[in-house]
Order: C-alpha cells, then sequence, then structure tokens
C-alpha cells in the first residue's frame, strides 16, 4: 500500500527505513530473431562408379557364391535402377538349359525369370516335354531358366552391348555349373549374347549350334509368341529338336 506523504514523514522522522516497491521491470524488448542458417545445398551424390565383373574370379564361384555375387553387383549402371537381380531358377543339374534376355517389370519385382504370361507359355511348351523348372527332381526332365541379363533395364528397353558383355561372366558360370545337355536360347538378345550372331531368329533357328561346346537350339521369346501365334508352331519344332538333342548321351 503505497504511504501517504505525511504518513511517511512520520515514519522517517521516527527512524523507520520505508519499504519502496521495487520499479516494475521493463519489460524486455522481444528477442530479435535471427535468421535460420540457409539448408546447406548438397549436390546430389555422385552415382558410383560401376565396378567390373572379375571373369576369373567369376569363373571359380560355387553357386552360393555365384548367388551372392550377383545380387551386390554393381558392374553396370542397371544396378542403379533394379528393385532386384534376377539371378536364375530351377534344378542345379537341370538336363535343359533356357536362356532368355532381360528381366522384365514383373521379373524385376518377383526376382525370377519368365514370370507372368510369357513365363506360363513357356512353363506350358516345357510341360508338354515333362520338363518343369522345380528345383529338385529328376535332372532330365528339369531345365535351369536364367537371362542374359541379371538386371531390368528401365522401361524395358534394349540391353546395351556393354551391359551384356558386363553381365556375361555370371551366364558362363551358370551354365558351368549346370552342365546341361542342351542350351535353348530365346530371344534376339539371348541369340546375340551366346551366339555373337545378328542374324535373324528366322534364318539361326532349325539347327543345332555350339556354345562352349554345349549344343544350343535357337527360338523365339515366349514374349513373342503370345503376339504372333504362326510362330508357336516354329517354336514348338524348335523344342522337339532341343529334346532331342537333350536325349542324346554326351561324348566325353
Ligand atoms: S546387369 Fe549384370 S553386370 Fe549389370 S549390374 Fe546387373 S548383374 Fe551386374
Amino acid at each position: 500500500m503505497p504511504w501517504t506523504e505525511r504518513q511517511a514523514t512520520l515514519l522517517r522522522a521516527m527512524g523507520v527505513r520505508l519499504w519502496q516497491p521495487p520499479a516494475a521491470a521493463e519489460p524486455a524488448p522481444p528477442p530479435v530473431p535471427t535468421p535460420a542458417p540457409a539448408p546447406a545445398v548438397r549436390a546430389p551424390a555422385p552415382a558410383a562408379a560401376p565396378v567390373p565383373v572379375p571373369a576369373s574370379a567369376v569363373a571359380r564361384l560355387d553357386w552360393p557364391a555365384l548367388r551372392e555375387a550377383v545380387a551386390g553387383c554393381r558392374a553396370c549402371g542397371l544396378c542403379e535402377t533394379r528393385t532386384q537381380t534376377v539371378f536364375g531358377v530351377g534344378h542345379a543339374q537341370a538336363r535343359w538349359m533356357v536362356v532368355g534376355e532381360a528381366p522384365g517389370e514383373q521379373e524385376d519385382l518377383q526376382g525370377e525369370p519368365f514370370v507372368g504370361a510369357s513365363g506360363q507359355l513357356l512353363d506350358a511348351m516345357l510341360r508338354a516335354l515333362q520338363l518343369s523348372r522345380a528345383e529338385d527332381g529328376d535332372p532330365a526332365q528339369r531345365v535351369y531358366i536364367a537371362n542374359t541379363l541379371k538386371c531390368r533395364p528401365p522401361r524395358n528397353r534394349n540391353p546395351a552391348p556393354d551391359e551384356l558383355a558386363r553381365c556375361e561372366p555370371f551366364l558362363v558360370r551358370q551354365i558351368e555349373l549346370v552342365r546341361p545337355r542342351v542350351i535353348l536360347a530365346m530371344g534376339r538378345f539371348a541369340v546375340q549374347a551366346l551366339l555373337r550372331s545378328s542374324e535373324p531368329i528366322g534364318k539361326l533357328r532349325g539347327r543345332v549350334h555350339r556354345y562352349q561346346g554345349v549344343p544350343l537350339v535357337v527360338t523365339y521369346h515366349p514374349a513373342y509368341l503370345l503376339r504372333s501365334l504362326p510362330d508357336k508352331a516354329r517354336a514348338w519344332d524348335d523344342l522337339c529338336l532341343a529334346a532331342s538333342v537333350a536325349d542324346v548321351e554326351p561324348t566325353q
């Protein structure tokens, strides 16, 4: 309570020190906001440089090591856009080996070659010859299926020659490990990669070629057969030719 002037004079005269309420503190000025430091502009991380596949090292890998090497491969730019690598499927000692081109969208998502409509057509054709892609069972009735490229080219574009070349040691090793009696090369890029030939399939089919000593039969890719019914009959002839080769006991 504030003293009146008269009371204050009286109290001072009595030697009483008057208590004065402290002056209200000046409100502190609002802090001047300091501008937040501008976010550092980061340059996009440079894509990792491709790491070439040493073919001589791949040539010594067993199945688990080979699968692991493919899964971690960064030998070409396709490693940047793949969902996962597509290694291969089937019996490790199958009498037949089917080699396709490059993974498509579903293969990239599922990690298995020849899935979707073209895969179903391939399975139906194989079934007609009592063959399947199962991993166990009689090797005489099994196929091993792999692609020339293990990663999907973006938007299913054609594989580039250097991508095929960098990926080739993996397929070579798969063929060495399976040791099939016959290889069925399906589609233009599989044929180009294995036979080093740019001739059309129509000119290469109908006879037995060789890849690293293994008999090789050329035929159309199932995705093409889905669009071209007349060539289905030719593809069936090709499978029958491959079957006749697969039944032949290899000479050592
Ligand atoms: S396509 Fe073949 S070479 Fe290229 S990153 Fe995939 S596995 Fe490696």
